[in-house]
């Protein structure tokens, strides 16, 4: 099969389709790649490298788009959708429910649309999601211990503390994949680290492998006013899937907490557990309210492009190759990548998009 590596080109995003090793990969299956000239530069990935892995540079997105299946990284911009060609399979993040103009281009383009976000495994797990909360929730915790600095409008508080002086209090909201990352990275550094969950079993993994190194609490609001309260940073890690973050944290319970504590609300592309989250960016990433900074950014991975390529890639590249051996019979044999198919031949087939447009699949 022909495959195509655009560069990317949403603002800020500099990860990637592919690496070196998944191109390298395909070319040994017998596979012919397109590599866009500079798409790997935003992840520290050169031609050079991608040559060396049997592909060919192409100087003009036009000729990567031209292949028979398209890997990327984000759903395609406007100025994209003319790439879009009938039969083509395109592999991607691409979150059709809340994006009608692209799920009209796919569909009068004839694509194959392949969402990473819906690829499911029989046990419900989202493995093409994961790898990005991973990052979050590890992220979290760091940009957290950033903002605890007074130069950047914290508490001045050292997450690990030093010998005489206690370390910082961290509450970590929701023990799924971002709570979980954040968590170690806390326990790493020293803090004093609490995390609450309305799930018990979730509460029980992380006690049995901390050992005592971390307090687990049931969330409720009468143990949340109590965490948060005496917390120096909270990080917001809440999913109700397919809904919307409750708001754990009202805009009353502010004035409570320390002045210069720090929230990560992690949780801001489902609209935040934090009732005072509003959506920031990597360019302006904070602001105060009552005393407390707030750091709400929805894309925290692509501050960190080159891990998050790579974290994307090693959950990615299984599929990748399943689709350019087998074609459009990945999918059939493939549960996983039968959860991932959003479009096909002009019709809506992921019942979720279908019910957000009011179409049948
Ligand atoms: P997850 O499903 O693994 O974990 C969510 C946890 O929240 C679950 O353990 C669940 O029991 C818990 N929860 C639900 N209601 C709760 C409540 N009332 N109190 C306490 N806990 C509760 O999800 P995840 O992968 O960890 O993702 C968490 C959030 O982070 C999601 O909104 C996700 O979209 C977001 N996210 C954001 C970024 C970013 O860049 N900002 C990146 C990755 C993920």
């Amino acid at each position: 099969m022909l495959i195509g590596l655009p560069k990317e080109t949403k603002d800020h995003e500099n990860r990637v389709g592919m690496t070196p090793s998944t191109v390298k990969a395909l070319t040994r299956h017998g596979h012919r790649v397109l590599v866009q000239s500079g798409a790997g530069e935003g992840s520290f990935l050169s031609d050079a490298e991608y040559q060396s892995a049997g592909a060919m540079i192409v100087s003009r997105a036009e000729d990567a788009w031209a292949a028979q299946m398209v890997v990327k990284v984000k759903e395609p911009t406007a100025a994209e959708y003319s790439y879009l060609h009938r039969d083509m399979i395109l592999f991607t993040y691409l979150h059709l429910a809340s994006d009608e103009p692209l799920t009209i281009a796919l569909l009068e383009h004839g694509v194959t649309g392949i969402a990473y976000e819906t690829v499911q495994t029989e046990g419900g797990q989202l493995p093409l999601l994961t790898p990005m909360s991973e990052v979050a929730g590890r992220m979290a915790t760091q940009i957290g211990a950033t903002y605890l600095q007074k130069t950047y409008g914290g508490r001045g508080v050292l997450m690990g503390g030093v010998p005489g002086v206690a370390s910082a209090n961290v509450a970590i909201l929701g023990a799924g994949i971002v709570g979980t990352n954040a968590a170690r990275v806390a326990v790493g550094s020293g803090a004093q680290v609490t995390v609450l969950d309305i799930n018990h079993d979730r509460l029980k993994y992380l006690d049995d492998i901390y050992h005592g190194q971390l307090q687990t609490r049931i969330s409720d609001e009468y143990n949340i006013e109590e965490v948060i309260y005496n917390a120096d940073l909270v990080i917001g890690a809440v999913l109700i899937p397919g809904g919307r973050a409750p708001w754990l944290i009202t805009a009353g319970m502010l004035p409570n907490m320390r002045k210069g504590s720090v929230i990560v609300d992690v949780a801001v592309d489902q609209g935040g557990c934090v009732e005072t989250t509003r959506p920031t960016t990597h360019s302006n990433p904070t602001y105060e309210l009552d005393g407390v900074v707030h750091y709400c950014v929805a894309n925290m991975p692509s501050a960190v492009p080159r891990t998050s390529t790579f974290a994307l890639n090693a959950q990615t590249a299984f599929y990748t190759l399943r689709l350019a051996d087998e074609g459009l019979d990945a999918v059939r044999k493939n549960l996983a990548l039968q959860y991932g198919l959003n479009t096909h031949r002009g019709s809506v087939t992921y019942p979720a998009v279908a019910k957000e447009f009011g179409l049948s699949h």
